[in-house]
């Protein structure tokens, strides 16, 4: 009485844009835009907030009387920056819950000692499912911040990090042997359970990079208002170097609350940008670039292996 049945599966994938690791050819995955994330746009005006204090004295004194204050709303997290006492140096005495910046010993950034680092050749690589989508850039206060509505990602050992957002530091904050770059690109992705994932590009001064060119007319005036250009399309994966090769260690944001657990990519190959432009950026940004930190206990992987491992096809490198 025994029935066979086959089945044939059709399984409908998204092809990544770019496999890094085994340098694939780059897929072209231009999917339709997910428009739904678009049509946010109310905000108060802080201004009108901060009008209404005129209160007379005398009903002020009664209100006072009469009940108690009402609780305070959350606290606000301290303001912290670069510089003097709201400096790196200072970030984990400004708030309890900004301590890990002091005892935290994953912390990011760190100098990068290609000597130093331990060669791979089974480190996963990262799939790359990015979208363009339209400009949406916010100045907040610390860095220039481009957000990304979800649906671009990447995937690492088939793990999916959605990428929330990416910005810039001047100068770099990872050094190569001890020496800055003028700047650095963080593309910031968090998977489901609230983990970070960090893809690094370092810049150097070169040629016009032709993706930087197409966001720095629109570099907000403004403080922590999103500026949203809908015609403006901007690819992520066009600020990666050609060559895909990275370092990888585990980390923290370089930013309080300095949170640890974060697993840091650093692209080996810096990509370029002309001195104008960082000259641009620097003077837009100023000086935003965390130290580098410690390594402690930890190991820096490159996913290439080591010159004495044999692997001939990268001795090309
Ligand atoms: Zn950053």
């Amino acid at each position: 009485m025994k029935k066979r049945f086959s089945f044939i599966v059709t399984l409908l994938v998204a092809l990544p844009l770019y496999s890094v690791n085994n340098m694939a050819a780059p897929l072209i995955d231009l999917g339709a835009e997910a428009k739904k994330q678009e049509q946010k746009s109310a905000t108060t005006s802080p201004v009108a907030k901060e009008k209404d204090q005129t209160t007379k004295v005398a009903d002020h004194q009664k209100k006072a009387e009469e009940k108690p204050k009402a609780k305070p709303k959350p606290k606000k997290p301290p303001h912290w920056g670069y510089f003097e006492k709201e400096g790196p140096r200072y970030w984990g005495e400004l708030a309890p819950e900004f301590a890990t910046c002091k005892t935290g010993k994953n912390q990011s950034p760190i100098n990068l000692k290609p000597q130093k680092s331990v060669g791979t050749t089974s480190l996963p690589g990262f799939d790359v499912y990015y979208r363009e989508t339209a400009l949406k850039l916010v100045n907040n206060g610390h860095t220039l911040q481009v957000n990304i509505p979800l649906g671009s990602y990447i995937k690492i050992n088939g793990h999916r990090y959605e990428l929330l957002q990416y910005h810039f530091h001047t100068p770099s904050e990872h050094q190569r042997d001890g020496f800055n770059y003028p700047m650095e690109m963080h593309l910031v992705h968090k998977d489901g359970d609230g983990n970070i994932a960090v893809i690094a590009i370092l810049f150097k001064e070169g040629a016009k990079n032709k993706a930087l060119a197409e966001l720095m007319p629109y570099l907000p005036t403004r403080l922590k208002k999103q500026e949203i250009h809908e015609f403006v399309k901007i690819h992520p994966a066009k600020f990666f170097p050609a060559d895909k090769k990275f370092y990888k260690y585990s980390g923290s944001l370089t930013t309080p609350p300095c949170s640890e657990g974060v697993y840091w990519m650093v692209f080996k190959q810096p990509i370029q940008a002309s001195v104008t432009q960082l000259e641009k950026m620097h003077e837009y940004l100023g000086s935003n670039a965390r130290p580098v930190q410690n390594l402690n206990a930890r190991t820096l992987l490159k996913s290439w292996p080591d010159r004495n491992q044999e692997n001939p096809v990268y001795e090309l490198y």
